[in-house]
């Protein structure tokens, strides 16, 4: 991808793992308007699933995914081969220090999952050695964790994190969305309102209480949480009460049936 340097005009780059919706396409549009040039990656990327069973279930829709693009203006679809991301297999790869990022929330829940994300993402801003990058603010541990690997490898990439894209329910998009039958797809609604729920509440009330009362409308709803938190935006340590001033954000993993759903929102 030197060419394209030598070129001129700048590179923006969204690494994405493909079952695209609009969420995925926000961050197409951002680049573009930032970018001369943009490049998505397709990558289904096995070292960041701790369960095998999602991976394998991971949905696919590779064809589908290029028109979205295409339609969306992309300049260039990376579609790399497992070895050309991991050319020595799942031997030697890199670790690299995370902090408490790795262990807490996502990191408690998804042992290894981090590292993995470390992983591909180095080698993809290697390989594509983008100007800019685009990540879902959907993903907020994992913008925090990619940050990190920037400033920890010295990467010369500027970071823009994207504000969640939802459905009109609230529902945040997500390609795992897809594996919901109806009456899950109806449940799944009570994630965005627990989160609504605990920023219009945090202020009047002690962090426990809004916590309990957003936890019951998960259980209401048939979740089975995996965590539900109240955290300081830039190291995700939980918060016990709250001025109104502090960057705070609130974040939910859970459960419905067997399809992991993970959302959050900024308090602030
Ligand atoms: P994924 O394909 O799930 O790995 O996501 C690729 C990128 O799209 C990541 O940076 C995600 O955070 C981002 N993303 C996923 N869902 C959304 C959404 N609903 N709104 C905005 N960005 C999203």
């Amino acid at each position: 991808m030197e060419g394209l340097k030598t070129r001129g005009g700048t590179t923006g780059f969204v690494p994405t793992m493909g079952a695209l919706h609009d969420g995925h396409i926000q961050l197409i549009k951002a680049s573009k308007a930032v970018s001369s040039i943009t490049i998505c990656s397709i990558f289904v990327n096995p070292a960041q699933f701790n369960d095998p069973r999602d991976f394998e279930k991971y949905p696919k829709s590779t064809e589908k995914d290029i028109q979205l693009l295409e339609r969306a203006g992309t300049d260039i679809v990376f579609l790399p081969a497992p070895e050309e991301i991991y050319p020595n297999g799942n031997k030697n790869l890199e670790k690299y220090d995370l902090g408490s990022l790795e262990t807490i929330l996502e990191g408690r829940y998804r042992p290894g999952h981090f590292q993995g994300v470390c992983q591909v993402m180095k080698r993809l801003l290697d390989i594509v050695q983008p100007d800019h990058l685009f990540m879902g603010q959907k993903d907020y541990q994992q913008c925090l964790v990619v940050q990190r690997l920037i400033g920890l490898m010295h990467i010369p990439v500027t970071f823009h994190a994207i504000a969640t894209i939802r459905e009109p329910d609230g529902l945040a998009q997500s390609s795992r969305n897809r594996r919901l039958n109806p009456d899950q797809r109806k449940h799944a609604i009570a994630i965005s309102q627990s989160l609504n729920y605990i920023r219009e509440h945090l202020l009047y009330d002690d962090a426990d209480a809004v916590l309990r009362i957003a936890r019951e409308k998960l259980d209401a709803a048939h979740f089975k949480t995996d965590y539900i938190s109240i955290a300081k935006a830039e190291d995700l340590q939980p918060i016990q009460s709250w001025n109104g001033k502090e960057k705070a954000v609130a974040l939910i993993a859970a459960f419905q049936g067997d399809v992991r759903l993970i959302d959050n929102m900024l308090l602030n």
